[in-house]
């Protein structure tokens, strides 16, 4: 169990208990997250270890890591994953300004993403910790997967970007690999990063069942601010911020299903769409957004 006395971000020792929520995916634990009061940071206290958080992801049921689970809701998660995925290779593109280049996609998981810029034509390298993802992306999709202890042996400055979709919320050390991405972008590489928006307006609402606070896996629970302030710390900038127009769907089915709501697909969705109309009204973000980073002195 790690007990958080000081602020991961700021160090601050003005700690204030902010919310509980149970582990509603798995284990149904609970879990307290803390908020500090310099900062505004929201974490996850203690949580678990690295080590021992291993048995936090044991289900068959988590798609993130998992290529074999069943059911509707699975399957129209796969349909917009692949809407997404086309979505996402265009972004790299746009956001890096070439068609091909070196990639380090960092929690590659069964290697959907780094498959489909490999198709594209960029030469994509995978870390992931789960070693039967890591061994699906390499057979499946044919990637080049690295376990996370072997980071620091990529050569510096050899990517134009690093990707991580939904990683640095579950990252026992965030930093380290900070300063690990800061060493291997070339100058001008783009660090493109998705995560929850705690602030959204679907956070707010499902306050304690809100699907992406995920504990104990997320123990980081970022918004636009908190994420500025942990890039500047790590010598990065942030140079744009974008939402993921899709994820409110899904967080809000899984936040509905998880409050004990009787259609939860059907009242997920009519909500997915409320949130999404609230947050254009109020250029607020909904459920995830992406955020750019490049270093500072790139
Ligand atoms: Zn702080």
């Amino acid at each position: 169990m790690v007990h958080h006395t000081n602020c991961p971000l700021c160090s601050s020792g003005d700690l204030t208990f902010h919310l509980t929520c149970s582990d509603h995916f798995l284990t149904g634990e609970p879990f307290d997250l803390y908020r500090c009061s310099s900062c505004n940071f929201v974490f996850t206290q203690d949580h678990p270890g690295e080590k021992e958080a291993v048995r936090y992801y044991d289900s068959q049921d988590y798609i993130s890591h998992d290529d074999s689970a069943k059911g509707f809701p699975t399957a129209l998660y796969r349909m917009v994953r692949r809407v997404m995925l086309a979505g996402k290779r265009r972004l790299i593109i746009r956001l890096t300004g070439k068609t091909t280049g070196d990639l380090l996609d960092i929690g590659a998981g069964s290697g959907h993403f780094a498959g489909a810029m490999k198709q594209a034509g960029w030469n994509v390298t995978g870390i992931e910790p789960g070693k039967k993802a890591a061994a699906h992306a390499s057979s499946q999709f044919g990637i080049r997967m690295i376990d996370p202890a072997q980071m620091p042996d990529l050569t510096d400055r050899s990517f134009d970007c690093v990707t991580l979709w939904h990683v640095l919320e579950h990252l026992h050390d965030p930093f380290t690999y900070a300063s690990e991405i800061l060493r291997v972008l070339r100058p001008g590489g783009k660090c493109i990063i998705a995560l929850p928006d705690s602030s959204s307006h679907d956070a707010g609402y499902y306050r304690e069942h809100w699907a992406a606070y995920d504990v104990p896996r997320h123990l980081w629970h970022f918004t636009p601010g908190t994420l500025k302030s942990f890039a500047e710390k790590s010598g990065f900038y942030m140079s744009g911020k974008r939402s993921l127009p899709f994820d409110v769907f899904y967080i809000s089915y899984l936040s509905e299903k998880y409050r004990g709501a009787n259609l939860p697909l059907l009242s997920g969705f009519l909500k997915g769409v409320w949130f999404s109309v609230i947050s254009f009204l109020s250029k607020k973000g909904s459920s995830s957004m992406i955020c750019i980073l490049q270093g500072r002195s790139a």
